[in-house]
């Protein structure tokens, strides 16, 4: 199983990343270890009735980094390619991200291999409910919290929740956050990871004194993340969004496209912006390099690489998805430091576990926060990370990655010491 996670591509780049940090801050290899492998590595099978009335076996995984700073906390994806691997690369970024806006947590990721577009409504209910049961020995409200990521949604977080529920013989609300709002859920989760990725963008250009209205960004993505993002960069910082893409199409359009209107049509066909006619049809790839003011990566991992680092043309690169940049094309990407902004996903992308942690933590309570309230103290806690992330590289001259990692490996590394190691 160690093996299967070190082969991984995905956990690669996580362990290439982390020694980089590892030889700034001087961590010597035991401790390097015990910092890096996760804890727990858990690989499950998932037998459901197809609608057919066969029998799939599905993979499903859950990987929980580090245990030193309380219960571990992650997203749940539906993707067809996920790994164990993947899932451990996934965690492992979770615990920096969720140290880094000090949260007391540590990072956990999962999920099943499987298309959820290719199931009934029926099939991927029977999975996400069979996906929890399975889990139910190692999750807990103390233990490890789910939440959605890519291939998942309120209504999986519902069944989570119940399926957890009706094992235990009481609502247990705080055992998935990402839930409907009428469970429990909190305000403003949905839209939590775009909130935060439009603050950060704005943010960046406060700090470079340049006015973002009228500028131009590029969204690859257009889910969840991706789409509240575009919305949020058109109608509230009120910039011209030119090109979007999802997996099956990219559109650019230079004179600024429709993303409500490209947003009402997913919903309407599937999630998908194939037939979307708001903009010329172009290569996905051609979509990431053209000229634009802010680059917003809100898919999959690993699509920033050496071969388009180069060529990127954007003054802001705005990573909204876990793992977006290859260290090969950080590299590149370093040298162009005085021209391209980059906001690391685990800064970009934090508002989303920092709502999820608002939710766990009014659901322990049975407590309900408004939306101001929300938005408000999500802000501060975004603020307050840009912040020491933008001020520890200028003031060590490292890229903000390495800023941003250090912190975080940095707070789990004091937590591990401070528990001590025994026997
Ligand atoms: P989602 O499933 O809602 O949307 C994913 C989008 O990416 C879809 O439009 C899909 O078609 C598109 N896509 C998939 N493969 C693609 C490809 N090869 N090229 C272009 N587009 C592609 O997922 P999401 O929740 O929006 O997550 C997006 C990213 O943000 C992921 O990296 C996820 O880990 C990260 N993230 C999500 C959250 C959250 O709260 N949902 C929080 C933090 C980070």
């Amino acid at each position: 199983m160690e093996r299967e996670i070190h082969l991984d591509p995905t956990f690669k780049m996580a362990r290439q990343q982390f020694d980089t940090v590892a030889d700034m801050l001087e961590i010597h290899d035991g401790e390097r270890d015990q910092l890096i492998l996760p804890k727990r590595a858990i690989s499950i099978s998932i037998p459901i009735h197809r609608e057919d009335g066969s029998i799939t076996v599905f993979q499903g995984y859950r990987v929980q980094h580090h245990l030193a700073l309380g219960p571990t906390k992650g997203g749940t994806r539906f993707t067809p390619s996920l790994t164990l691997g993947e899932s451990a690369a996934l965690a492992v970024w979770m615990s920096w991200k969720c140290a880094l806006a000090s949260l007391p947590y540590g990072g956990a990721k999962g999920g099943v291999a499987v298309d959820p577009r290719s199931l009934t409504s029926v099939e991927l209910q029977r999975i996400s409910r069979r996906y929890m049961l399975e889990m139910i020995p190692f999750v807990g409200p103390q233990t490890d919290i789910m939440g959605p990521d890519l291939g998942t949604n309120e209504q999986i977080m519902a069944w989570f929740m119940d399926a957890y529920s009706s094992h235990s013989g009481k609502s247990v609300a705080e055992i998935v956050t990402g839930k409907p709002a009428a469970l429990g859920g909190c305000a403003g989760r949905r839209e939590a990871t775009g909130r935060g990725v439009t603050f950060l963008v704005e943010r960046a250009f406060s700090h470079m004194q340049i006015n973002p209205q009228g500028r131009t960004a590029i969204v690859q993505g257009f889910g969840n993340v991706g789409s509240v993002t575009a919305c949020g960069l058109a109608y509230r910082t009120g910039m011209k969004i030119i090109g979007i893409s999802d997996q099956a199409v990219a559109i650019y359009n230079p004179k600024g496209i429709d993303v409500a209107m490209a947003d009402r049509y997913a919903a309407e066909h599937n999630k998908s912006l194939a037939g979307f006619s708001g903009g010329e049809v172009i290569d996905p790839e051609e979509l990431l390099t053209l000229p634009c003011d802010v680059l917003i990566p809100a898919a999959i991992e690993r699509v920033i690489t050496a071969s388009n680092a180069g060529k990127l043309q954007c003054r802001i690169l705005a990573e909204a998805a876990n793992g977006p940049t290859t260290p090969e094309a950080d590299a590149i990407l370093d040298q162009r430091r005085e021209e391209i902004f980059i906001i690391p996903d685990i800064l970009c992308n934090v508002g989303g576990v920092v709502v999820s942690y608002f939710e766990w933590v009014q659901d322990m309570q049975n407590f309900l926060w408004t939306n101001t309230e929300v938005v408000d103290r999500l802000c501060r806690i975004l603020e307050s990370a840009f912040s020491a992330v933008v001020r520890r590289a200028k003031e060590r001259g490292i890229s903000h990655r390495n800023s941003a990692l250090s912190i975080g490996i940095e707070r789990v590394q004091a937590a591990k010491r401070l528990r001590g190691l025994f026997p």
